[in-house]
């Protein structure tokens, strides 16, 4: 073997030595039941026709690679966001294995949440033993503030009743009568991520707002959505509503708890909003959702209630920002600063810098809806053309919106909005009609190899590059870091075509 003490090879470069190299290949001989390479090189070309692709796309019954994750997902990342708060999953353990290790993966951070580990009997009989053991050992192990309760699709299809259980486990003293334990449904087999973060929300207000007298005063809401960058931009957020001198409270704030110093202490907790702000955001004006995919239900539920209530679509670049500004500025009766207004300017200024090349360049997008939203209306700003527009949680009505909406633009002429559909389908529609380039998240590098599209990350989840998360995306400065994104990739592709000849290979561009 090739592997030595002294100098030992990454992976990467271990298994393309000739030793690996054969094993594989009679690992697959052997074991594989491998077909003839000419009939495998014959589909694989079959799958980038056009053909294929009326195939794929009509296809039904079957999910391939989903741009999306299960509803107790978000469910966890929304809980994260208040202060002291543990995620009890009421279900199966290797479920919130899956959630803790996606959130940690992204944010390369520990991402707490615990299980009640239901297995075969609870699945027979129910699972209130182990909605009242969970709640006891989670309450005493790790005394949190706050324990919020989702469930797993096991718990779903045998139909538990969470509040029930819950009022069972108080009284047989799990956790004390007066300890917040708000909860969610979230059945993992409707909706996505998206939804299992609202669900969260509401019913994290629906605990702490219902049959209290609401005394409205002039402060506003806001919830993020679920937001793959909510380290850097909760706290872009909070940075232009200080400025504005704005009264607000952030219903979910994830920014500390995914990015807690390293300085010796473990905090399994960190930041948050408090229980005290939670319960006073009743009084708030209004509740403005920054991604209205991911809050339906508790903006419905916030007007209920007597708030104004708004929503847009993860506002990046200057038009988004300019229409969240103004609306808080409205709102509030706050003037937009000198500061922020120096910032638009900027960024209006790097666009006329660069813009010259991305003008013109044919992107593919997948994502949630609002970053889809988003990042269309980002590219058509700014000259360049979305094309294939996917989001696998994307809604009919979705669709119908953002298609009319993009193609009134020239630069979105040539855009297909595809909601329900997976990244199996985007290959299809990669392969068939070519783009420039492909934004979306870490599963993307697939289609990059294949395709031989470059891809851009700029959503949830980035497993493969570290640390994007800090930074925001939202807002002037976070259009900025998103169109220096973007232009990188632009620039980078630019130089790898000049390899052959040289010619072009410039220091200046
Ligand atoms: S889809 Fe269901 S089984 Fe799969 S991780 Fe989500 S809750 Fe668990």
């Amino acid at each position: 073997m090739p592997q030595s003490a002294l100098k030992i090879k990454d992976h990467a470069e271990l298994f393309n030595e000739p030793e690996y190299v054969e094993l594989l290949k009679t690992k697959r001989a052997q074991f594989e039941c491998p077909h003839p390479e000419e009939k495998v090189a014959e589909i694989v070309e079959w799958t980038k026709s056009w053909d294929y692709r009326e195939k794929n796309l009509a296809r039904s019954n079957v999910v391939i690679n989903p741009a999306k994750a299960c509803q107790p997902l978000g469910a966890v990342f929304a809980a994260a966001g208040f202060e002291g708060t543990l995620s009890f999953v009421h279900g199966s353990q290797g479920c919130v294995a899956y959630y803790r290790s996606h959130l940690a993966r992204h944010f390369k951070e520990p991402s707490a949440a615990v299980s009640s580990s239901m297995t075969e009997d609870a699945a027979v009989f129910g699972g209130l033993n182990n909605m009242i053991e969970g709640l006891s050992n989670a309450y005493a192990l790790y005394k949190p503030a706050m324990i919020a309760v989702s469930t797993t699709c096991m718990a779903e299809v045998i139909g538990d009743d969470l509040n029930a259980f819950i009022q069972n486990s108080k009284k047989a003293g799990s956790v004390p009568q007066d300890f917040p334990v708000p909860f969610a449904h979230t059945p993992a087999f409707v909706g996505s991520h998206t939804t299992g973060y609202d669900n969260m929300i509401k019913g994290i207000l629906t605990y702490f707002w219902e049959g209290q007298e609401r005394v409205a005063n002039e402060s506003i809401n806001i919830i993020p959505g679920f937001d793959g960058y909510s380290v850097g931009n909760n706290r872009e957020l909070k940075r232009i509503l200080d400025l504005m001198g704005v009264d607000y409270t952030i219903l979910s704030d994830t920014s500390d708890v995914y990015d807690t110093p390293s300085d010796g202490e473990y905090r399994m907790f960190s930041g948050g909003t408090t229980i005290e702000a939670t319960k006073a955001a009743l009084n708030a004006k209004a509740t403005i959702s920054l991604q209205a995919d991911c809050t339906t239900k508790s903006l419905e539920y916030a007007a209920s209630k007597g708030q104004q209530v708004f929503a847009f679509n993860y506002p990046v670049g200057v038009k988004a920002t300019d229409a969240l500004l103004m609306k808080i500025s409205e709102l509030t009766g706050k003037p937009i600063p000198e500061a922020l207004k120096q910032e638009r300017g900027r960024l209006i200024d790097a666009y006329a810098d660069s813009m010259n090349h991305v003008h013109g360049k044919s992107f593919a997008v997948f994502g949630d809806p609002d970053f889809v939203t988003s990042m269309s209306r980002l590219l058509v700003e700014v000259g360049a053309e979305p094309v294939h527009l996917l989001a696998t949680n994307g809604s009919k009505a979705w669709v119908a919106a953002l298609e009319e909406e993009v193609k009134a633009s020239p630069f979105g002429a040539a855009a297909k909005v595809w909601g329900g559909k997976d990244l199996w389908a985007m290959r299809s529609l990669l392969m068939t009609e070519p783009v420039d380039f492909l934004i979306g998240n870490s599963h993307g590098k697939y289609l990059e190899k294949d395709c031989g599209v470059p891809l851009i990350r700029l959503t949830f989840p980035i497993f493969d590059r570290h640390h994007h998360h800090r930074f925001p995306t939202i807002g002037y400065m976070g259009g900025l870091q998103v169109f220096v994104k973007i232009l990188d990739k632009v620039l980078d592709t630019l130089d790898a075509k000049t390899a052959v000849t040289g010619i072009s290979f410039d220091l200046t561009r």
